[in-house]
């Protein structure tokens, strides 16, 4: 479903992948579904983190099948990093599909307590029935499950008696649950426990666009692609974007190329709050792009484009030639680190399913 894609960048996708297959999967990941299977017997509410720049690609299809007969909320984290129109597209995706999401930055005290208030509204039904109620995280590697569960533990620890604070809820044993499982009290009347490990799920590879826009967002270590590869796929996506991308650094790339006193230069530096490196970066890409005759959504032209680019960077970072082949690595680490931070905008790398374009 998650599809995007230009021929051109497909093309770069195709590259990065290499004609050595990719092994996505460390043996470790298929184990833990088996853990979770059995816990979520004993839930009420499975709380499923996802990436927020990749709704769709950071899923994983075999939980979608337990979660029919269970209720379940969508987080979509790491929101201050997703493109925020796109996050309004995709919010009114999940509302027609009538899925239980919220947008979260992890970070944000406000916005986890904003997801503590959707997960009782999602309960909402629930509550009137039980005394007790579990609810549990899952998510796939690096979507930020356990910065959502220790901060939610950290704001339930102030609203909750001192007694409670100190004490762990133990659940269980269960029928069907062997191990004791340890809970943390999230909310009152009736009492609401969130299980305090995440469980981990094994992230779905659909396609290859899918698997590299997972090891952009963080679901594998950058080896498994390799970071020069995995550079280049970001180049084309950002290539691949070229409106947006056009109408954000235009203004920016065109004011830096006309200024050339040094005091206006200054001056525009401080008025746009912006460090000289960030800048620099946004700016080589942005004018390679906009000063390209070629077609980005041609293979051949879009593999040109993105060599361009990626030794203009090299020039930028200052990385000498006799560097030779490491030198391509280090440009490449240094540019996904800058896009992990979110020094280069933010996007949603996921196209929102046509039923929402419809509304
Ligand atoms: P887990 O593997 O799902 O438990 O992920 P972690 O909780 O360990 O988070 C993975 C990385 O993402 C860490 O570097 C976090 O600081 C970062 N992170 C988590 N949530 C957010 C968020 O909302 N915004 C941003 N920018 N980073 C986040």
């Amino acid at each position: 479903m998650a599809t995007t894609t230009s021929k051109g960048l497909m093309n770069l996708a195709l590259k990065a992948a290499g004609s050595s297959s990719i092994n996505w999967y460390p043996g470790h990941m298929a184990t833990a579904m088996r853990d979770i299977k059995e816990r979520v017997k004993v839930v009420d509410l499975i709380i499923e983190v996802r990436d927020a720049r990749v709704p769709i690609s950071s899923a994983n299809i075999e939980l979608q099948e337990i979660l029919r007969r269970k209720k379940h909320l969508i987080v979509l984290n790491k929101m201050d990093l997703a493109n925020p129109n796109m996050s309004n597209r995709w919010s009114e995706y999940f509302e027609a599909c009538k899925q239980d999401h919220v947008f979260v930055n992890a970070h944000n005290k406000e916005s986890v307590k904003n997801m503590v208030r959707q997960v009782r509204t999602s309960l909402s039904e629930a509550i009137r029935k039980e005394q007790t109620l579990l609810t549990m995280v899952v998510g796939i590697p690096n979507v930020g499950k356990s910065v959502i569960t220790n901060s939610v533990h950290r704001i339930a620890r102030y609203n909750i008696s001192v007694q409670e604070k100190l004490k762990k809820a133990e659940v269980g044993p269960l029928p069907g649950v062997t191990q004791q499982i340890s809970a943390f009290k999230i909310g009152h009347t009736p009492s609401i426990y969130l299980l305090d490990t995440p469980g981990v799920l094994v992230p779905n590879i659909s396609n290859i666009e899918t698997g590299l826009k997972l090891a952009l967002t963080g679901a594998f270590k950058d080896s498994v692609v390799g970071e020069e590869r995995l550079a280049r796929y970001l180049l084309g996506l950002l290539n691949s974007r070229r409106s947006s991308f056009h109408v954000k650094w235009k203004a920016e790339a065109e004011a830096k190329a006309f200024i050339e006193d040094p005091v206006a230069q200054l001056k525009f530096k401080k008025h746009h709050h912006q460090s000289d490196f960030k800048t620099e970066v946004r700016g080589v890409i942005a004018s390679t792009l906009l000063d390209y005759v070629g077609n980005v959504e041609d293979e051949h032209d879009m593999e040109v484009l993105v060599d361009t680019q990626m030794k203009e960077l090299r020039k930028l970072f200052q990385i000498p030639e006799e560097a030779g082949d490491t030198g391509w690595t280090k440009v490449s680490s240094k540019l996904l680190n800058l896009y992990r931070i979110g020094k280069l905008g933010a996007y949603t790398w996921d196209i929102v399913p046509e039923v929402a374009a419809q509304q």
